[in-house]
């Protein structure tokens, strides 16, 4: 049975999650702070976290600073949905930078956030591909000669686009923001400006989408970033 633990100071709040994901089968852990959260998670290594950004002392960023910050070392990466106030446009920027897997504004739809558990697990889950090749339709990425091709015609791409192209692809559905696509192409040009990454958004799908005008693969997060096409 999968865990999840509740990060949120509100109780009425924390109580209906609990209920929507107890009754869909999870078992569920309340934490009313971001130090007691923390805790939990050493102690108890839930599957996943939901995770309010606003909590007295240590807030939801704080929290995923730390958690984002002592993974590494352990190798250890809980997923965590994030709740956000409405309207909170930078909140969100910087939980998903920071490392969040999705977001949900409040007040949110109990089954809605049951949903996103759920997708977010099965992703989380997936394991890595067994072949070098990523397969999506008629697109074919085969990662170590670096080729890339449609249909089997094979594009003609500059090492950032396919960089970019191969970080999205093995990550379905996850959104990048900007700045970390900056972070993937980087090492391989050295363009300060986030814009440059549109550019190159821009130049891949003349190459690779059937009709770049309406994507199929790489598909636009308003005011985020870019994700890829999700097989779901
Ligand atoms: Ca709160």
């Amino acid at each position: 049975m999968k865990s999840i633990l509740v990060v949120e100071d509100e109780a009425k709040i924390a109580q209906i999650a609990r209920d929507y994901l107890e009754h869909a089968g999870y078992t569920v852990t309340v934490a009313y702070d971001g130090t007691s959260a923390l805790e939990i998670v050493r102690r108890q290594a839930p599957d996943l976290m939901i995770l309010d950004l606003g909590l007295p002392g240590m807030d939801g960023l704080d929290v995923t600073r730390a958690l984002r910050r002592t993974d590494a070392a352990k190798g250890y990466d809980i997923p965590i949905i994030m709740l956000t106030a409405r309207g909170d446009e930078s909140d969100k920027l910087v939980g998903l930078a920071l490392g969040a897997d999705d977001y949900m504004v409040k007040p949110f739809s109990p089954k809605e956030l049951v949903a996103r558990v759920r997708a977010v697990l099965r992703r989380s889950e997936a394991p890595a591909p067994a072949t070098n090749d990523i397969r999506v339709g008629d697109l074919i990425i085969d990662i170590p000669r670096m080729k890339v091709s449609v249909a089997g015609v094979p594009l003609d791409l500059t090492h950032t686009e396919f960089e970019l192209l191969a970080t999205m692809a093995r990550q379905p559905g996850r959104i990048f923001t900007r700045a970390q696509l900056l972070d993937a192409a980087r090492g391989v040009s050295f363009e300060s400006y986030e814009r440059a990454i549109d550019a190159h958004i821009k130049n891949l799908r003349r190459k690779l989408e059937p009709n770049p005008n309406e994507p199929r693969y790489i598909l636009t997060v308003y005011g985020v970033g870019y994700k890829f096409m999700d097989k779901g």
